[in-house]
């Protein structure tokens, strides 16, 4: 167990927040795959359901694995260390919205482009309840009470990143609540709580599986009334994530840290040497350069935000998110970019260990079809430029 009141470091907490639910001698944390739990031989310990309630039982005692089963109890109680709120899993990043959308019923929501499926989402609610969509940046009169901003920072798929607290304060003067997306900024590079966030979302499928093997999503929140209504939803809503599933999230989360630290840094070296490239005067004929600018028209991330430095290397000071997009010259250049590549697979999703592009139109029906987005995985970035530079050549040489 871990000593109390000692303040612990991020790897640290991913290593031990759940060694109170280890009650095996084992090392690596055995997978549950029961439904269902033996009641207490002791007849004495027996609570009716009537007077227990499932959010406050202890967390080593299971039911029926629709309300807590082991594994998802250990990647739950990791991750609320780690996101500083009660965290609560799902079946999928989208059964965390949706969750949170039954949660809060809002009858407005302001939302930017982002994720389509989280606009997906939202499509179910304006069936059901007339849940009305406005621009993200609409004016603060547009928001009632109990209405909703939904903030996705860094943002799919370009990876450039929004103000936390400007949304926090604009939706708190109305009294709105703030949701943020911070999939693509995962704990220790972005802490929305911080500033001002009410509801923090995560699809988990991306950076805390890490591994492109496990569906599933999270909420976390700080206020205690939230956490016991999202349970008891959940029980209904039925959306748990798996024994499987959240058996591999704990694997996964023991290296969150370190996977997301040369992740972003790995990301964060191409972008600046792409940009350079792009940017670099009178580049000799032939050089790396001049192919970059032939090939290449635009970059975006988080690290090229230099107008937003005030507020964002204060949000944002361990580093950006290892997401980021580019726009080639041409559509085709940019069809054909993936098949060039060696290290790149050409393939949609994002946050696991191998590196990914994905000519966006290929999943994504509403964006430039020039687009390429890129999730950096953990290969040396330098062998992931080369990659880059040397399809950049074949590509404005076609070859
Ligand atoms: C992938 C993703 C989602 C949806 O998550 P699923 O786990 O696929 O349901 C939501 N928001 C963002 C920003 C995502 O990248």
């Amino acid at each position: 167990m871990a000593p109390a009141n000692c303040p612990m470091g991020p790897s640290t907490r991913a290593l031990h927040a759940d060694d109170a639910l280890n009650v095996v001698s084992d090392v690596a944390p055995p997978m549950h795959v029961a439904t269902t739990f033996r009641y207490s031989d002791n007849p004495d310990d027996l609570v009716p359901v009537a007077d227990l309630s499932g959010y406050d039982q202890e967390k080593t005692t299971h039911i029926y694995s629709r309300l807590t089963a082991p594994n998802p109890t250990r990647f739950e109680a990791i991750l609320s260390s780690l996101l500083n709120g009660e965290a609560i899993s799902y079946s999928s990043g989208l059964s965390a919205l949706h969750a949170a959308l039954v949660l809060l019923n809002p009858r407005r929501i302001a939302i930017g482009n982002g994720y389509h499926g989280c606009h997906g989402v939202i499509s179910l609610f304006t069936r059901l309840t007339g849940l009305q969509k406005l621009d993200l940046d609409c004016p603060a009169e547009q928001l009632e009470a109990g209405d909703v901003i939904h903030l996705e920072t860094p943002v799919n798929p370009e990876g450039t990143a929004f103000n936390i607290q400007a949304y926090a304060e604009k939706a708190h003067s109305r009294g709105a609540y703030l949701i943020v997306d911070g999939t693509f900024a995962p704990p220790f590079l972005q802490e929305p709580f911080q500033w001002g966030a009410d509801l923090v979302m995560h699809s988990g499928t991306k950076y805390f599986g890490g591994h492109s093997d496990v569906l599933c999503g999270v909420l976390a929140t700080q206020r205690k009334d939230w956490a016991r209504q999202l349970f008891q939803d959940r029980v209904y809503l039925g959306s748990v994530m798996g024994n499987m599933e959240s058996w591999l999230g704990v694997r996964s989360l023991r290296t969150l840290e370190v996977r997301v630290q040369r992740q972003s840094q790995n990301a964060t070296s191409l972008v600046s040497w792409l940009n350079g490239a792009l940017h670099a005067p009178s580049p000799a004929p032939d050089s790396d350069e001049a192919v970059v600018q032939r090939a290449l028209e635009q970059v975006f991330h988080a690290s090229l935000q230099k107008e937003d430095e005030s507020w964002l290397l204060k949000q944002m000071p361990r580093g950006f998110g290892p997401v980021f997009s580019i726009t080639m010259k041409t559509e085709d250049f940019a069809r054909k970019l993936p098949s060039k590549l060696a290290f790149f697979q050409h393939a949609t999703s994002l946050g696991g260990v191998e590196t990914l592009i994905e000519w966006r139109t290929m999943s994504d029906a509403t964006v430039d079809r020039r687009l390429l987005r890129i999730s950096v995985g953990l290969e040396n970035w330098e062998d992931l430029r080369q990659d880059l530079v040397t399809a950049f050549r074949e590509l404005v040489e076609d070859k």
